[in-house]
């Protein structure tokens, strides 16, 4: 690794930029705008979520708490789990352990700096991590193993479904970085009574686990307001998203992102419900008064991302499609999967349900939460099985009226590599045109974004959707 990437802790170095990426706007419009000439290198950044108003701001505020949180747990007092975005960090905040979620810690690294996290991915090669694994743990990872960051006490994780690369990442750096380590496992089924039996005895091992090396016992009194709250916050997404279905969409392109994002960062505390009541608000009256939440005001299509969306410099992916007049309308990512949530009509055994009468009930229902994680959920099995990828995503793109489904990943993912040129064919049989995105989500040197770009461009051309 190059000697002055040694200079500053990864999560330090982020903190001070959240940090000050919030205090710009709380100054007048007039000084805001004027300070954005004295920051050329994080303009486009700040302004994607300076341009989504209050909602935005408030989400940079919330990065900056999630961000503090981890650099000040130590002298707190608190344990740092070392986790990944498919598991609910809701049980961490019930028994007070501070998460670093390695792949949202690995976005906002490629999202702010030109460099983006290639150094720490690098660096995980070096110390003899696979090349071909997934550079959305390996970002973060990497400065966590270089000691550039607050020390990990325990690593706690739950595979993305069939991800080798995901559990290989979380088994070296227990390894490496030898500390306690549990990983929730799953069965292939998604919703047959053996395997709810095993997600509820796998979680109350982790429980036991998570007491044993914390000293903390969990307080069903604490799990059960953060469920509540949980409950409470998937409600204002269902209406969020119920409104999504509306033609024109009169969401924002960036707010699924926000949605999913929060809901990785801060599951089940008021600080995520706080940033979806501001969203909600914005959505409604963007409803109500038959607008597009696109900045130009004119929806030309629905693109509905079938895996994740592109988290390179900028954000440049939402400026494109914002430009374009293209709804972004969700991902894989996005939906949770609760049973009152509308479109889990006609899938209502992939759902989950929160139950908060008693310490059982609670506990069933968090592994249920984390069964239902994004991937952990739809790419368990074969993808064209029941309750599968292509089920889902066939599902929510005539939900919200998608005009076309893309993909995007990274060059790691075997599990959806090996099989998303049939998906690809099945969706396109099924009427919708379909791109395949060969750039990696979190670094660009697989692809640059002009390229990337210039693809996009050329598909939704071709295709005669522009
Ligand atoms: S993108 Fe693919 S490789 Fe990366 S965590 Fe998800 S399933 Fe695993």
């Amino acid at each position: 690794m190059r000697p002055e990437i040694y200079q500053y802790n990864y999560d330090w170095m982020l903190w001070r930029a959240i940090q000050a990426a919030g205090k710009l706007a709380d100054g007048s419009e007039k000084e805001t705008r004027k300070m954005m000439s004295y920051i050329p290198y994080f303009r486009k950044t700040a302004e994607v979520f300076i341009n989504m108003g209050k909602p935005g701001i408030s989400y940079l505020k919330r990065i900056e708490q999630y961000l503090d949180n981890i650099v000040t747990a130590h002298e707190k007092g608190k344990k740092i789990v070392m986790t990944t975005f498919c598991f609910s960090p809701s049980i961490f905040y019930a028994m007070d352990i501070v998460p670093v979620t390695l792949e949202v810690m690995t976005v906002l690294g490629s999202a702010l700096w030109k460099r983006g996290t290639t150094d720490y991915m690098d660096y995980c090669v070096e110390l003899g991590f696979t090349e071909t694994s997934c550079s959305s743990q390996r970002g973060c990872l990497g400065a966590y193993l270089a000691g550039l960051g607050e020390e990990i006490d325990l690593i706690v994780t739950n595979t993305a479904g069939v991800c080798d690369t995901n559990a290989n990442a979380f088994a070296f750096a227990q390894k490496y970085l030898d500390k306690p380590f549990y990983s929730l496992n799953y069965p292939s089924g998604l919703t047959d009574n053996p395997a709810n039996q095993y997600h509820r005895d796998d979680f109350r091992e982790l429980i036991r686990f998570l007491e044993s090396h914390t000293g903390t016992t969990l307080d069903p009194d604490r799990l059960r307001a953060v469920l509540d709250e949980t409950a409470r916050q998937e409600a204002i997404v269902a209406e969020i998203e119920e409104l999504q279905r509306l033609v024109p969409n009169p969401l924002p392109v960036t707010y699924n992102f926000v949605i999913y994002g929060g809901r990785f960062f801060f599951a089940g505390m008021p600080e995520y419900t706080e940033l979806l009541t501001d969203m909600a608000e914005v959505v409604r009256d963007n409803a109500q008064n038959g607008r597009s939440g696109i900045t130009s005001g004119i929806e030309k299509k629905r693109a509905f991302f079938f895996y994740i969306d592109h988290y390179t410099l900028n954000l440049s992916l939402w400026d494109w499609l914002d430009r374009h007049g293209i709804s972004h309308i969700g991902s894989i990512l996005s939906r949770s999967f609760k049973d009152d949530q509308p479109y889990m009509k006609g899938m209502e055994d992939a759902a989950y349900s929160i139950d908060t009468t008693d310490l059982d009930t609670m506990i069933d229902s968090i592994a249920m939460i984390n069964s239902r994680m994004p991937m952990v959920r739809s790419i368990r099995g074969p993808y064209d099985r029941p309750n599968m990828w292509k089920e889902e995503s066939l599902a929510l793109a005539r939900i919200y009226k998608a005009d076309c489904l893309i993909y995007n990943g990274t060059p790691g993912c075997r599990n959806t590599w090996s099989n998303v040129k049939l998906l690809a064919g099945d969706l396109e049989k099924a009427g919708y045109p379909t791109h395949i995105m060969y750039g990696d989500a979190f670094d660009e040197r697989v692809e640059s974004w002009e390229s990337t770009a210039a693809r996009l461009e050329e598909f939704f051309t071709i295709r005669g959707l522009l």
